[in-house]
């Protein structure tokens, strides 16, 4: 999954990206409010974190121009302001979720599942498809009872499929959602990443292979056939 971090105070901004990773995000970091407001408009994001006061533009003002470009991807906002003019300030402008500084990295985390998880499924951290479970917690994927020894990107992919599950994704859409945006990452490499999961996800088990290839377009997860 994708976060859009929108900070301009660089420790700040390091250690919230530090975390993130650790959780098998893939963070891009902006530092100004114009860097920031141009990569909400262009980026294709899972999450945006964006600071309410940015040097520039102002997490609100990103957040409403995303908003009004037609830009649905979920908005979380930091802001070290506890008023609650403030906080219908940031909601107002098509914020779905805030934090008030300084908060937690837990909380951080707990906001970002909670948006990542809307609107289908407000349940639970587990994703799931005909057996293939995924617990996006604990970083642990399971094929029926048996589980599945994944690398950190092998996971990455395989979750960003599962949810979106039926969908057809291009590997450009791939490569935007699971590699961070400096790295060298071809086509070639998703080809190479969705047969290393095949290996583990599908060919093991006497079920359904859920990985298609869809010629020319790309892949999808699918328990159909
Ligand atoms: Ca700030």
């Amino acid at each position: 999954m994708k976060v859009l971090l929108v900070e301009d105070e660089p420790k700040i901004a390091a250690a919230i990206a530090r975390g993130l990773k650790q959780e098998k995000y893939v963070v891009e970091i902006c530092h100004s409010g114009a860097d920031g407001l141009g990569a909400a408009l262009g980026g294709e994001y899972d999450v945006m974190i964006l600071d309410r006061m940015l040097p520039g533009v102002e997490g609100v003002e990103i957040c409403r121009q995303a908003r009004a470009a037609g830009v649905k991807t979920p908005i979380l906002i930091l802001t070290a302001k506890s008023q609650i003019r403030d906080r219908v300030a940031g909601l107002n402008a098509g914020a779905d979720d805030y934090l008030i500084k300084p908060f937690s990295f837990e909380e951080l985390l707990a906001r970002i599942r909670a948006l990542l998880r809307r609107p289908d499924d407000l349940s639970s951290d587990k994703l799931q498809i005909a057996d293939l479970t995924l617990d996006t917690v604990k970083h642990e994927a399971r094929r029926g009872r048996q589980r599945l020894d994944l690398t950190a990107t092998e996971f990455r992919l395989l979750e960003y499929m599962l949810r979106h599950a039926g969908q057809a994704l291009t590997k450009d859409k791939i490569i935007n959602h699971v590699w961070d945006f400096d790295a060298d990452v071809l086509p070639n490499t998703v080809e190479a990443y969705i047969g290393s999961l095949r290996r583990k996800v599908d060919k093991p088990f006497a079920g359904r292979n859920l990985i298609k290839t869809l010629r020319g377009f790309g892949y999808s997860l699918d328990a159909g056939n």
